[in-house]
């Protein structure tokens, strides 16, 4: 029984490494250490959370080096959080969201399938509700109306593993994360960003005017519902159209303002931040907030850590691993 684990050098990723090592499994990791942000960061993270994982570089769209690894090392279960993330950054690189999310996922489909993995679980994000959802969102509510390409390819991804479970049987489930944050979180993500922009006493940009509403929630939940939706995949039995894939919210079912945000890094900061007030950015959504009850019925998922825990760890991770450059 061995777990391959993709994007496993990422922030999601090595949690789930470590958490996964924690109750003895075998684990082996794929990524390809890319620079979407400083890979230093994702070799640092490795070695504080993860460093018995034998971690390979290796990218999804190398077809024959994924099938080598397959062959190898014969995974029957496969967590895949490899991907392009960022809703902004696909306005203006969206070939790299097609390579690794739309090939990408499809080389992995592929393998999955053929090399008789019993249960596929892998990353869907809160984006797919887009512009058609009301919150809290549950997982009925339409997912057709994406603001970006990011959300494009991860509601892609969702039709993608129903296709395959459909066809050929690949029990699949699709876990739609919620603004994920904590110690060794990604650069590119509000938490980090304006934790160490507070430290460093240097301005942060507030868009849409402070009127966000973000369900952030905490990577331990995050980590806890991935492992609650392994342990527990679609039954195969199912009648048709029914195929044996689900999709899942992770969240944390508590948005909070982005006004209110910035305060809890204030505090534990012990600094003024300086706001600067943006109009809304292109891509993004005024509100996200996740209906938890189907992870909760299906596998006991309970969020379990407000922002006034989680946020000041963040400030005193930043504190630590930046020191002076925060
Ligand atoms: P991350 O960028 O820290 O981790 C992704 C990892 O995948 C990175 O280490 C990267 O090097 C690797 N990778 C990217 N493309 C690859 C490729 N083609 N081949 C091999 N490796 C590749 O991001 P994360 O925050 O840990 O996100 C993990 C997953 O969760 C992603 O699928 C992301 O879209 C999804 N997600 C994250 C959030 C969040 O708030 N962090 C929210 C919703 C969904």
């Amino acid at each position: 029984m061995t777990i391959l684990v993709t994007g496993a050098a990422g922030f999601i990723g090595a949690y789930t490494c470590r958490a996964l090592r924690a109750r003895g499994a075998d684990v082996v990791g794929l990524d390809n250490y890319n620079d979407y942000y400083d890979p230093q960061i994702k070799r640092d993270r490795v070695a504080a959370l993860c460093p018995d994982v034998d971690i390979r570089t290796l990218d999804l769209g190398d077809r024959d080096g994924l099938a080598a690894l397959f062959d190898e090392v014969q995974p029957t279960q496969v967590i895949h959080l490899a991907a392009q993330a960022g809703v902004r950054y696909s306005l203006t690189h969206p070939h790299a969201y097609v390579d690794s999310n739309l090939a990408g996922f499809v080389n992995l489909l592929e393998l999955c399938r053929h090399r008789g993995v019993q249960h596929l679980v892998y990353a869907s994000s809160s984006s797919v509700y887009g512009d058609s959802a009301t919150p809290p969102f549950s997982e009925d509510q339409r997912i057709d109306q994406p603001r970006s390409l990011y959300a494009a390819t991860k509601a892609a991804n969702e039709l993608m593993a129903h296709t395959y479970a459909h066809l050929y049987d690949l029990r699949s489930t699709g876990l739609r994360f919620f603004t994920v944050y904590g110690p060794w979180g990604r650069p590119d993500m509000a938490p980090l960003l304006f934790s160490r922009a507070v430290l460093a006493g240097r301005p942060i940009d507030v868009f849409n005017h402070g009127k966000m509403r973000r369900d952030f929630t905490f990577v331990d939940d995050i980590v806890n519902g991935v492992l609650g939706a392994l342990d527990h995949p679609p039954a195969t039995d199912v009648a048709p159209p029914a195929a044996p894939h689900r999709v899942f919210n992770l969240g944390n079912h508590t948005p909070v303002e982005l006004e209110r945000f910035i305060q809890v890094i204030e505090a534990a900061a012990g600094k003024q931040a300086t706001k600067v007030y943006k109009p809304m950015q292109p891509g993004d959504m005024v509100e996200t907030m996740a209906d938890t009850a189907r992870a909760q019925a299906a596998f006991g998922f309970e969020p379990a850590t407000p922002i006034e825990t989680g946020l000041p760890q963040v400030v005193d991770w930043c504190r630590t691993y930046f020191g002076d450059k925060a």
